[in-house]
């Protein structure tokens, strides 16, 4: 489940696989590496395995990135912090669009099920799906350093209900810069468990394609503020663009299970898009 992600030996430098959370020895070193799990741990009472390899852990596809060898390293390796940068501010935007959920209904009401759903196309961002009613399309203010990297980045969102919240973001790259999935994920990963009230977070990762568009799914539990929440994140990208779908829902709301899933299974993207 966890294949993917590795602990960096504080020593060498070697990639250990985070096959488990006994991994404390460096099996190329085999000196003991400061950033184990059981001591972290320790210091993190409340976490969990799966927070360790989020917050510590390095995916298996950024090796190439995180281990310098050569001279260009350190420029690679300035980039890759960029992007960190740039999805991390894009990803804290969609975690925490809290809008006003005051007057919203806890469960989802049935009638968006049985409402007229409609296929709405977005045509800045790309998104196009089938739901009860049309999503929010916004544009996001980019600082200037996401500006550098970012042409554009459009958000779209729906929440029918507290227990339900779709959310979406598609960045658009400069010229030469390229969205890079493995860290896209860890970083909107590392937004949702430092949400506040968020624990228990447990997630699988399988590899997503649409279309002609790769990408991973990641899916999984957390516990919020009492309630046990479900979540599906989607991430796809081509050479220019990257497209992003969180997913959240009470576990106890089997509407919000529904029209969510429903609306999944009839994702769509228009992929050549290249600006608004
Ligand atoms: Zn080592």
């Amino acid at each position: 489940m966890h294949s993917g992600y590795f602990l960096k030996c504080d020593h060498c430098g070697h990639l250990n696989p985070l096959k488990t959370e006994y991994i404390t020895f460096c099996e190329k070193c085999h000196k003991k590496m400061i950033n184990n799990f059981p001591d972290w741990n320790r210091n993190h009472p409340t976490k969990t395995f799966s927070d360790f390899i989020v917050e510590i852990g390095v995916f298996e596809n950024s090796i190439a990135s995180l281990q310098p060898t050569k001279k260009i390293a350190t420029k690679k390796r300035i980039f890759v912090l960029f992007i960190l940068a740039t999805t991390g501010t894009l990803g804290v935007f969609l975690i925490n669009a809290d809008f006003s959920t005051l007057l919203m209904p806890a469960k989802t009401p049935k009638k968006l099920l049985n409402a007229d759903w409609s296929r709405y196309v977005y045509s800045k961002s790309g998104w196009s799906m089938e739901s009860p009613e049309r999503f929010s399309e916004t544009p996001l203010e980019l600082s200037e350093q996401e500006a550098a990297l970012v042409t554009e980045a459009v958000a779209i969102n729906f929440q029918p209900s507290k227990n339900l919240k779709i959310e979406g973001v598609s960045v658009l790259y400069r010229e030469k810069v390229f969205p890079n999935l493995p860290l896209i994920l860890r970083n909107n990963l590392q937004n949702l468990i430092h949400q506040q009230g968020v624990t228990n977070l447990e997630f699988k990762e399988s590899p997503a394609a649409l279309q002609n568009l790769r990408g991973v799914l990641l899916e999984g539990t957390y516990h919020k503020q009492g309630e046990f929440m479900r979540f599906q994140m989607l991430v796809y990208s081509n050479r220019f663009r990257h497209w992003h779908l969180v997913i959240s829902v009470d576990d106890d709301d089997p509407v919000g299970k529904a029209v969510a899933e429903k609306i999944i299974n009839s994702l769509e993207i228009e992929e050549n898009l290249k600006s608004i």
